[in-house]
């Protein structure tokens, strides 16, 4: 395999990609993960012309002044159905939904937290850029190959926690940010399989030091034996000084979500559009010789810390 040196003088494609596969048929579940973004091209021009390093494709795609301090390129959850209709998610695609110039959509607490850096020269730098510093994204995943509609189905958090063991279990970390040391706003994806469902937490989480939390949440949650998966999106925000919570409460979002104000909600159901006429004998041969389910464990991971 050819090398190539990078800045920093490393063997850039000799970085390991871990990859844990997952199959529950129908579904092929794949997470994958691998070191951070670089903070400059990685190749050289006429390289990055024809197949581009991770950063010249992030530099390409994305409009924003900069990017979060860590992002993870390679951090990928993938559903896939054996029609081919497909769940992911990705940084990239998390950060197009971003607000750059162009949508200009000021922050609510902007300007208190302008006001307690106004000595900052950066803060002076950042006010003339309409620019959304804290990479709030309202990101549900990538998806293809489904029909998606509206539904009053909610997910039953009850089963979920009271259903048997965790077959598979992944925590992927898409990007993060200190927000001028103060605070972070990060992006995360997880996943736990269990025998008979999976369930999947994104969340986007903002903590700005005295100042405000925001909680942006995509859960999807998929029970084998139905024919569809259901998305719930929640936004939640509040002013510190409005959350009554002790301090060391707010650094962790899986224990303050439920207390700060929900502010945005909408619920989905996800289903796998059927396949082109040509195939449909296909997928009934396919079918009838697994009448049941057959999940099977690959690689068992890390069961603990599954909070929804
Ligand atoms: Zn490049």
């Amino acid at each position: 395999m050819t090398t190539v040196k990078g800045p920093e003088g490393i063997d850039i494609k000799r970085f390991p990609t871990f990859k844990e596969n997952f199959k529950a048929k129908p579904w092929k579940i794949q997470a994958t993960r691998s070191h951070i973004l670089h903070s400059k091209c990685s190749q050289n021009e006429e390289i990055c012309a024809l197949n581009p390093c991770n950063f010249c494709v992030y530099s390409r795609a994305l409009e924003l002044k900069h990017f979060p301090d860590m992002v993870f390129p390679n951090n990928i959850l993938s559903l896939e159905h054996e029609t081919g209709a497909k769940i992911e998610f990705n940084a990239l695609d998390a950060l197009k939904r971003v607000s750059n110039g162009k949508i200009n959509i000021r922050l609510p607490f902007a300007n208190e937290w302008r006001e307690s850096r106004a000595d900052r020269k950066e803060f002076l730098e950042e006010k003339v850029k309409p620019f959304d510093w804290t990479f709030t994204t309202d990101y549900m995943g990538t998806i293809s190959g489904f029909h998606v509609e509206e539904t009053e189905d909610r997910i039953n958090f009850d089963l979920l926690t009271k259903r048997g063991g965790i077959l598979f279990y992944q925590d992927l970390t898409l990007y993060e940010d200190e927000v001028h040391d103060r605070g972070v706003a990060s992006l995360s994806v997880k996943i736990r399989i269990m025998t008979d469902s999976l369930f999947i937490l994104l969340r986007y989480f903002l903590r700005i030091d005295d100042s405000m939390i925001r909680i942006n949440d995509t859960r999807i949650y998929h029970n084998f034996q139905t024919p569809y998966i259901l998305r719930e999106y929640t936004s939640r925000e509040s002013k510190i000084r409005d959350l009554d919570v002790p301090p060391g409460l707010l650094i962790e979002p899986s224990l303050i979500a439920s207390r700060v104000p929900l502010k945005h909600s909408s619920y989905h159901k996800l289903s796998v559009e059927p396949k082109p006429e040509e195939n449909t004998t296909q997928l009934l041969d396919n079918q009838s010789t697994d009448d049941v389910t057959q999940v099977k464990a690959i690689h068992e991971d890390e069961a603990s810390n599954s909070n929804t």
